[in-house]
């Protein structure tokens, strides 16, 4: 089985109590024997606090950083005072932390504004690629490096036979029609309402979020990343024009499970 939680899904900054990207994945055999896996997708602002209603931070395999965009990873700083300063009877195992070149030195400094503590005390840096694959338990994941304004990598995960493809932020480029390659659940950005030429790829809108999906063969698109003023509505129907399958709009706390019972 694999499931992603939705933990905060707006663009850019947030809505009235909502949060910026991120989103926990998890995997574990069908009948709940075996090995598990739990990795916290982005941390925009506001997605620490939904994943600690499902999971302690001293829970996670691994927190995956898209991009260093502040939607993506403000609420990074706030896990690493979670697990050094959070209740704990010992210090919580290193947690790895995977992102684009150099992010440990970008929020480094932040995080510990010149005190004698050190990222590496709660965190263990590992750069993302493009193509790179890990495996964390059941979870088979891949780095897919998109179109976008900073290096950033799109997340294919599968596992039991299903697989799951995140685009991250991206323009409409190839990488992306790879990443939800049969994908039963493509979730795609959509920030930007409408598309004109003149505009850099830096963002998907719905109608070429419908387009990619359909071109990929992807069971489901879930769009996600539209910004609070954006009207879901209208999104939908755009991204109808040009898909035929299943079709929804993330919200904050919406379950998505491939597999197992729901
Ligand atoms: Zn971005």
């Amino acid at each position: 089985v694999i499931r992603l939680t939705v933990l905060g899904s707006c663009g850019t900054y947030p809505a009235p109590g909502r949060a910026c990207s991120g989103y926990l994945l998890e995997a574990g055999p069908d009948d709940g024997s075996g090995p598990s896996a739990k990795v916290w997708v982005d941390a925009g602002g506001g997605s620490l606090a939904n994943l600690l209603a499902l999971a302690d931070p001293s829970e996670l395999d691994a927190i995956w950083i898209s991009h260093l965009h502040v939607d993506h990873v403000n609420d990074l700083p706030l896990a690493y005072y979670a697990l050094r300063y959070g209740d704990y009877d010992r210090a919580p195992p290193i947690l790895p932390v995977y992102g684009p070149t150099g992010w440990a030195d970008r929020l480094g400094g932040f995080v510990t504004m010149g005190t004698s503590s050190a990222l590496e005390d709660a965190f263990e840096a590992r750069e993302l690629s493009d193509g790179a694959r890990l495996t964390i338990g059941p979870l088979e994941l891949t780095a897919v490096a998109t179109v976008h304004s900073v290096e950033t990598y799109a997340l294919r995960a599968s596992a039991g036979g299903h697989t799951i493809a995140y685009s991250a932020d991206s323009g409409p480029c190839d990488a992306l029609v790879r990443l939800a390659g049969g994908a039963d659940l493509f979730l795609c950005e959509s920030a930007w309402a409408s598309w004109s030429d003149d505009m850099p790829p830096h963002h998907m809108t719905p109608a070429l979020a419908g387009r990619v999906a359909a071109q990929a063969g992807a069971a489901q698109l879930v769009l996600t990343h539209l910004r609070p003023h954006q009207d879901r509505r209208a999104a939908l129907e755009q991204a109808g024009d040009g898909y035929g399958g299943k079709l929804g709009v993330a919200v904050e706390g919406d379950v998505y499970q491939l597999g197992g019972t729901p």
